[in-house]
């Protein structure tokens, strides 16, 4: 579903990704780790078309989407949520899922021919709108903060709408980059349960950013590490938390 090869970001004299090549298939479960500089964030950057990378080819479903604009990416099907919230502070939960699905709008001012057929077909799709947008708040137990202000919220709960938001663009494939920074461990358990979930009933296939090898374990179907903008190992989780250089790494 997602081929990534020979990619290279360099930023002056830095490398961030060197030469990086790995696929995921469609429906896995597929988390990156590595420590702090390794590249991560920068590999969904060239992936969603934020940075336009050195070298290398990032292919989506067989098209080469590389050097894509953003909203190019977005519209693929391709949805991601940020390391650092970027969510709208003074809207609430319910608004900010909503303009998730502003992506999907198909009604503007250019659309339908007769001023009847604009109207109702605008009524339909927002109700359409708020029925999908339901259903995101109920998979990931968001009533409670349905009518609050984003400000209001725990930490866990904002990440949580980020990544409602994301998923209320419909994606076939997400990309979560450190969603379980921040949280309690409650929290964490409670959002790998999700991230299942996401996976199995909603068939959205999951590249996950994660820093912690434990968080991983459990979840992924394959797991990639990187250090210095280089794979160090991949392969199954097991395979991967038992590779020398992945202990070297994380046991210093
Ligand atoms: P990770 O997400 O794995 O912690 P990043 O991808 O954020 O790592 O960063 C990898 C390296 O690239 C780091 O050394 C970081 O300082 C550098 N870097 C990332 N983005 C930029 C940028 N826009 N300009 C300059 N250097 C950057
Ligand atoms: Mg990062």
């Amino acid at each position: 579903m997602l081929a990534v090869c020979g990619l290279t970001q360099r930023f002056g004299g830095l490398v961030a990704l060197d030469d990086l090549t790995f696929q995921v298939e469609e429906g896995m479960i597929y988390s990156i780790i590595g420590p702090n500089g390794a590249g991560k964030s920068t590999l969904f950057n060239c992936v969603c078309g934020i940075y336009r990378p050195d070298r290398g080819a990032v292919r989506f479903r067989e098209e080469e989407i590389t050097g894509r604009k953003p909203h190019q990416v977005a519209r693929r099907g391709i949805a991601r949520t940020f390391q650092n919230l970027e969510l709208f502070r003074h809207m609430t939960t319910m608004e900010n899922l909503m303009l998730g699905r502003h992506l999907h709008r198909r009604s503007g001012i250019w659309s339908g021919i007769t001023m009847f057929h604009r109207r109702s077909r605008a009524a339909r799709e927002e109700v359409e709108h708020r029925e999908r947008v339901e259903e995101i708040i109920d998979l990931l137990g968001l009533h409670a903060a349905r009518d609050r202000y984003i400000w209001q919220l725990p930490y866990g709960t904002q990440k949580l709408v980020e990544l409602g938001r994301a998923l209320a663009t419909r994606p076939s494939l997400l990309l979560l980059d450190e969603p379980a920074a921040g949280m309690n461990f409650e929290e964490r358990q409670d959002l790998l349960f999700w991230i299942g979930d996401i996976r199995d009933e909603l068939g959205v296939t999951i590249v996950m950013i994660e820093h912690n090898m434990q968080m991983v374990m459990g979840i992924s179907d394959r797991v990639l590490a990187l250090d210095f903008g280089r794979t160090i190992a991949e392969g199954t989780a097991s395979e991967v938390a038992a590779h020398p250089e992945v202990v070297r790494a994380y046991l210093g």
